[in-house]
């Protein structure tokens, strides 16, 4: 994960949820592995296209010299603990990196349709390289499913998600990105307390400065874990004496698997499944914030897509109805092990992937609805667009800022409203195209 922001289903700080946001890899999503406050949800995954713009202000304009910074931070560091000796080890050579300050500024224009996010993260490719991981790993994946409570398909799929099963973590030095963010990133405070946990974990020995590397927001290794989720949940699976996400499948897994036992995973509980909604449904339904017994959604005439069971023993667990592309798309009951994925990365999106990615491991996972791809999300220019329209017509979506967040979620709600459609908060070049006449 990387820093991500995100969030309506969210409740994590880590990021992107539902929002439907998904900034993917490592762009930005907090959680996790990234981890920055997180915007409020947007409509669907935010992902970074290649020429996507960025603020072209991103020369550095800092109020002080790098080399002053780094001195004040010093002291900070050695009150928190850290020694004269680590702290120095780990800041020989370091510069600023702009391509970090550059990520850090970089606003994406459009975002990529959920759809498209999905087909890119179950793609054949990764369910196979996932089966075989599988099975290569299944004596290991039994003693943490053992230990943690967490199903194995689940913790492959966060592998595949995070690094490609370990194959992309990232390259950075972890000290020089956290560095340049505390020194002249948007989130400073942030930023600071991830680089004070990275020296703590150099000083505990666990990894090597040089060998300490991850994304440009500094997540790391194979759980793209940010320091402070290291300190508090990585662990030493394979009793080495060192917690190595980089390098050893087995903490790695174990780690992810501990982070989603603290994040409320239910042991041998569904992630939840696909329904169907009835026409006239009340769509204020649909929101993270309301939840629902499964048998009580039933009893609103959700259903189950033709051929599908209910999960045994799933009836009265606790349940969210998500839209991930709005009324004209697929349809899910998402249950407490979803918002347990969530903590690991805030973005409904990213979540659902997990999910199905999980279920395409044993044959399952395939959707049955249809999404709406001539619906394609709007820009963050068409949204900050769309929240002043609802603000000029009395609907109060709150901050043109881009983001879809609570507040718009509602304005576009009762925007839907007052002109009969559905109500799924659901951000389309329909309602603009209504509301610019
Ligand atoms: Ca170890």
């Amino acid at each position: 994960m990387s820093f991500s922001l995100s969030q309506r289903w969210r409740p994590r700080q880590l990021i992107a949820a539902s929002s439907f946001i998904l900034l993917v890899a490592c762009a930005e999503k907090p959680t996790a592995a990234d981890a920055l406050p997180l915007a409020p949800a947007q409509p669907a995954p935010n992902v970074t296209l290649p020429g996507t713009a960025t603020d072209t202000s991103s020369e550095i304009q800092p109020l002080q010299t790098f080399a002053q910074w780094q001195a004040g931070f010093r002291q900070q560091a050695l009150l928190a603990g850290i020694s004269p000796n680590t702290f120095d080890r780990a800041f020989l050579g370091v510069t600023p990196d702009m391509d970090v300050i550059k990520a850090d500024r970089s606003q994406p224009e459009f975002s990529r349709p959920v759809w498209e996010y999905l087909d890119g993260a179950l793609s054949p490719l990764r369910v196979r390289n996932g089966k075989k991981l599988l099975e290569q790993h299944a004596e290991l994946l039994g003693r943490i499913e053992q230990r943690y409570g967490v199903d194995r398909q689940v913790l492959v799929a966060v592998w595949g998600m995070e690094s490609n099963f370990g194959q992309f973590q990232g390259n950075k030095s972890v000290i020089r990105s956290l560095a340049t963010l505390a020194y002249e990133g948007r989130r400073p405070t942030f930023a600071q307390d991830q680089l004070i946990a990275a020296l703590q974990i150099l000083q505990n020995g666990d990894i090597q400065p040089e060998a300490m590397r991850g994304s440009w927001a500094g997540a790391m290794g194979q759980t793209q874990f940010i320091p402070t989720t290291y300190n508090t949940h990585a662990v030493d699976f394979d009793g080495d004496g060192r917690r190595d996400i980089w390098n050893s499948t087995a903490d790695a897994l174990a780690s992810t698997a501990h982070y989603l036992q603290s994040s409320g995973w239910k042991r041998g509980q569904p992630w939840g499944f696909e329904v169907q909604v009835p026409a006239g449904f009340d769509y204020w339904l649909a929101d993270g914030a309301q939840r629902k017994s499964v048998s009580e959604w039933l009893s609103l005439g959700v259903t189950l897509p033709t051929g599908t069971q209910l999960p045994s023993g799933s009836s009265q667990l606790s349940a969210a109805l998500l839209l991930p592309a709005g009324a004209r798309g697929p349809a899910f009951l998402v249950l407490d092990n979803f918002r347990a994925i969530l903590k690991y990365n805030n973005s409904s999106s990213y979540a659902l992937a997990v999910s199905l990615l999980g279920d395409r491991f044993s044959g399952w996972g395939f959707i049955a609805g249809s999404w709406p791809k001539d619906d394609l999300p709007l820009s963050r220019s068409e949204r900050m667009e769309l929240q002043n329209l609802l603000n000029a017509s009395g609907h109060e979506a709150g901050n043109a800022d881009g983001i879809i967040g609570a507040n718009t979620r509602k304005a576009i709600r009762n925007a839907q409203q007052a002109q009969g459609w559905p109500a799924d908060g659901y951000p389309t070049h329909k309602l603009l195209d209504s509301l610019r006449r």
